[in-house]
């Protein structure tokens, strides 16, 4: 019998109202695992009943305490490292080093949430009129919940719900329904740690629960992370709902590779950041731009055989660089991209499309794609393909390679490798992407700095994590006071401070 995952609300798990459920596989074998269940608009009403009660003893609790609860979770998450890692691996297919990755880049940002005492504290001003002081405080929302996506099932969950929970808000997390296991895990965490119950709670769903989400008032503020097209829909439908969005989407990183680059160093980092994680990575890096003819050719002359030589295999193997793709529609989807571009007219000079395991011949495997010549016109290069793909774009000048990224229309990060700091410095500067590394192929910002991209890479002003999170997690309140001796009379004219 199929094992049905159901939701974690109210320090419970349930199973819900609905009978709908979702297909969860093992992308290594192809097989059905398990299935989760659905949540119906009746399951999401009951999880906000179970945030909306919890809140205000939450948001009372101080700190302090609320930090203790995040240092506590942040031990047992550690302690549960390898299990969780497995649940990840074993239902998106990425290989265990990087599951554990997944974990501990989630991690840094329940580290940075430890520091929300300090990280909270408003801001004093006194005497700023006669016998007035001005203070003002950042409180928490209330509920508000995270819609996640697949590929990094631990880590966006936790940029999210630690900040969202320390700052003192309850947490709705509604997961994707792909690889459901480590959130639910995470929240069960949570509770052992020490958070009340109904503070962080976990629904499965789609649509369905998604839409019960932006539609409830109760829900004060919603954080998103996917696909482009669901961003901005959950963007403009969140803020006609009256609530504060934030919502992340896709990505077309380039990687901006300059005459002068050490260039074993560029290819090295770029077969990491093109095809770790089979290039199911929002800040993966699916094009490579050399400058030049002769810096393209060299680059793809050392890029070929290191291609062919990436060990593809069961996620869970240690002898595997990369494993297979999350779902067997995805792999298919890929595929079909790598087609689109050859009949554009892309040079295919390692072809991934025929790849297949032995034994695993039903996993939902595709081998490394390079591909020469694509074109800004192109749309395989266009569009986010979210494979193990990495295109090639000649350009002829610097100028060009910084208008590549600039005009397109992702723009979440980017790379540049050179010997010349002027040249990356310029780069830097003028470059329009909101993530940018140097000699840096995967530019992911530590948890103490903020996460987000721009143009359909990001919709709404507030990145996460870092001091940003704390802003959009919390509303600013401003107090000014006096505390007269004695009453004096009615004022009737606009108050000056002078
Ligand atoms: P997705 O957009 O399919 O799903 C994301 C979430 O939205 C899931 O929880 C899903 O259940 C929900 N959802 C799906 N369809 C919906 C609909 N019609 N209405 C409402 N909700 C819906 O994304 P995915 O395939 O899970 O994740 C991959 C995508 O996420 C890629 O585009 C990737 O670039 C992007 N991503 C972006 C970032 C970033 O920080 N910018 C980080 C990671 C992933």
């Amino acid at each position: 019998m199929t094992r049905i995952l159901g939701h974690f609300v109210n320090g419970k798990n349930l199973t819900g109202a609905s009978a709908r459920t979702h297909d969860i596989f093992n992308p290594t074998t192809g097989e059905v695992q398990a299935a989760v269940a659905l949540a119906s608009r009746e399951d999401i009403s009951a999880a906000v009943d179970a945030a909306a009660q919890a809140f205000p003893a939450w948001a009372a609790t101080n700190p302090q305490k609320r930090a203790r609860v995040m240092f506590k979770f942040k031990e047992l998450v550690e302690k549960d490292m390898e299990n969780l890692a497995k649940m990840i691996s074993s239902e998106h297919g990425k290989i265990l080093p990087d599951a554990r990755g997944d974990v501990q880049r989630g991690l840094d940002v329940v580290e940075f949430a430890c520091g929300i005492p300090h990280l909270q504290k408003g801001d004093y001003t006194e005497a700023a009129g006669p016998g007035i002081d001005v203070y003002s405080m950042r409180q928490p929302l209330g509920v508000v919940a995270g819609i996640t996506p697949f590929n990094f099932p631990a880590m966006i969950p936790m940029w999210m719900f630690s900040i969202a929970i320390a700052c003192g808000n309850t947490f709705i997390n509604k997961p994707s329904e792909r690889d459901p296991s480590c959130p639910l895990r995470l929240s069960e965490l949570m509770m052992e740690a020490g958070a009340p119950e109904g503070v962080l709670n976990c629904v499965n769903g789609d649509k369905e629960a998604v839409d019960a989400l932006i539609e409830d008032p109760r829900v004060k503020a919603i954080s998103f992370v996917g696909s482009s097209d669901i961003a901005q829909y959950i963007y403009a439908n969140g803020a006609a709902n009256n609530k504060r969005v934030q919502a992340f989407g896709g990505a077309k990183n380039h990687m901006i590779i300059l005459p002068d680059a050490d260039m074993e160093n560029a290819v090295n980092q770029l077969i990491g950041s093109a095809y770790g994680s089979a290039g199911e990575r929002c800040m993966a890096t699916p094009v490579a731009v050399p400058v030049g003819d002769e810096t393209a050719d060299a680059l793809i002359s050392m890029l070929k055989p290191k291609v062919e030589a990436l060990r593809i295999g069961p996620s869970m193997s240690e002898d595997s660089d990369l494993g297979p793709l999350v779902t067997a529609q995805h792999r298919d989807r890929v595929a079909n991209y790598i087609q689109m571009a050859v009949s554009e007219g892309q040079k295919l000079i390692v072809d991934g499309r025929d790849f297949a395991l032995q034994g695993y011949e039903n996993g939902f495997f595709l081998g490394g794609t390079l591909l020469d010549n694509a074109k800004p016109e192109h749309q395989s290069y266009q569009e986010e393909i979210f494979g193990p793909v990495l295109q090639i774009v000649r350009a002829d000048h610097f100028d060009d390679a910084v208008a590549l990224p600039s005009d397109h229309q992702y723009g979440n990060g980017v790379a540049i490798f050179t010997r010349n700091g002027a040249a990356a410095r310029e780069f830097a500067q003028r470059v329009n992407v909101g993530m940018v590394g140097v000699n840096v192929p995967i530019p992911v910002p530590v948890a103490y700095h903020t996460f987000g991209g721009w143009k359909r890479s990001g919709f709404g002003d507030t990145n996460q994590h870092g001091p940003e999170g704390v802003k959009f997690w919390t509303k600013i309140k401003t107090i000014t006071q006096r505390w007269p001796e004695d009453v004096q009379g009615a004022e009737f004219v606009i108050p000056t401070m002078g």
